[in-house]
């Protein structure tokens, strides 16, 4: 194989026969376009990662593999490189996927360089199949936001969320509430229907609750026993009847320990964000203090945040 490197330093000047030994030795599927966006050689591993035979690739256009919604840009991006070439990884910021023949995407790495081959200038890209890495990212992002036992978030999480959130009411005017509420003497509970039974109550309340949400709203476990739910473009009075109706719902619910079934119920407290919260925290605090308030006027029970001492953001 002949690889001549004169200025630019690196460039790669070669032929397709003089290539392709070398481009199917390796792991990865690689792919060379010319100025046109024309695909002029690829490998057998590019062939098998996107589903298409070596013969149909070659001379077929690069958005042959490129998913649709990314054709565009996708274009735009090969004239600017050619422009001003440079050897790159792409997708460090971007996450890539490459289309399949039969209309699944995969998700790729891809790096980047010039090369002159047959004469012509070319880029050729190194595609790495990342799907492993990524369900794996995935699983871990999931994993370090999520409680493994009610599959809602985790508190790390929520207070994320409050926060974004809190800047969009700022910003928007928008009404945001949440709802926070500890289940009432849960001791007991597990003393009387052992820590199983205790497990019972928040596996099968979460997933009760699961089926009253909206998309847009964020159910969090924040503790032991104690939850918080994030009602986005939800006025106080709107969140206040939500967390009556859960509340009534969790009052009628029969948990079972072995043959032995039982009730169990919760103190609600619900804040929404007023122009005057400089952070997401005063909210928290706010929720917060309203459910020890509830647990001190009796549990099983929802006191709301006083409109005329905060009142709240209204759309
Ligand atoms: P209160 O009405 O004042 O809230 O009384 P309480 O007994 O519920 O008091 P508190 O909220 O302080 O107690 C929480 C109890 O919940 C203590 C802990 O053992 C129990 N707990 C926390 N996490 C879990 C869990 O994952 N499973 C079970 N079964 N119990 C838990
Ligand atoms: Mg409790
Ligand atoms: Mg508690």
């Amino acid at each position: 194989m002949t690889v001549l490197t004169h200025k630019p330093a690196n460039k790669l000047i070669t032929t397709s026969s003089d290539l392709l030994p070398f481009i199917e030795s390796l792991p990865d599927a690689i792919v060379i376009v010319n100025q046109e966006h024309r695909i002029v050689l690829v490998n057998t591993v590019a062939a098998v990662m996107f589903g298409h035979p070596v013969e149909a690739l070659n001379g077929s256009d690069l958005t042959l593999l490129i998913p649709v919604p990314n054709r565009n840009s996708h274009s735009q991006s090969v004239e600017g490189y050619f422009r001003a070439p440079h050897s790159r990884p792409m997708g460090v910021e971007k996450r890539f996927s490459g289309l399949r023949a039969d209309g699944t995407e995969v998700p790729v790495d891809i790096m980047i360089n010039t090369i002159v081959l047959d004469g012509a200038e070319a880029a050729m890209a190194v595609v790495r199949d990342v799907s492993y890495q990524r369900a794996l990212e995935e699983r871990l992002t999931r994993e370090s936001l999520t409680d493994g036992m009610t599959g809602f978030f985790n508190r790390r999480y929520f207070v994320a969320q409050l926060e974004a959130h809190h800047s969009d009411a700022l910003r928007s005017g928008l009404p945001t509430s949440v709802m926070m509420f500890d289940f009432d003497h849960f001791k007991t509970i597990n003393d009387q229907y052992g820590h199983a039974g205790g497990d019972t109550v928040l596996i099968d309340t979460a997933t009760m609750i699961q089926r009253e949400l909206r998309a847009l709203d964020v159910a969090c476990r924040i503790g032991g026993e104690e939850f918080a739910i994030i009602l986005p473009n939800t006025q106080l009075n709107n969140a206040v009847a939500f967390a009556e109706r859960i509340r009534k719902r969790i009052e009628n619910m029969e948990f079972s320990s072995g043959d032995v079934t039982f009730h169990a119920t919760i103190t609600v407290g619900v804040a929404s964000f007023t122009s005057t919260d400089t952070s997401y925290d005063s909210l928290m605090k706010r929720a917060d203090k309203l459910l020890y308030a509830g647990k001190a006027a009796g549990r099983n029970c929802v006191i709301a945040q006083d409109s005329a001492i905060d009142s709240p953001l209204i759309a």
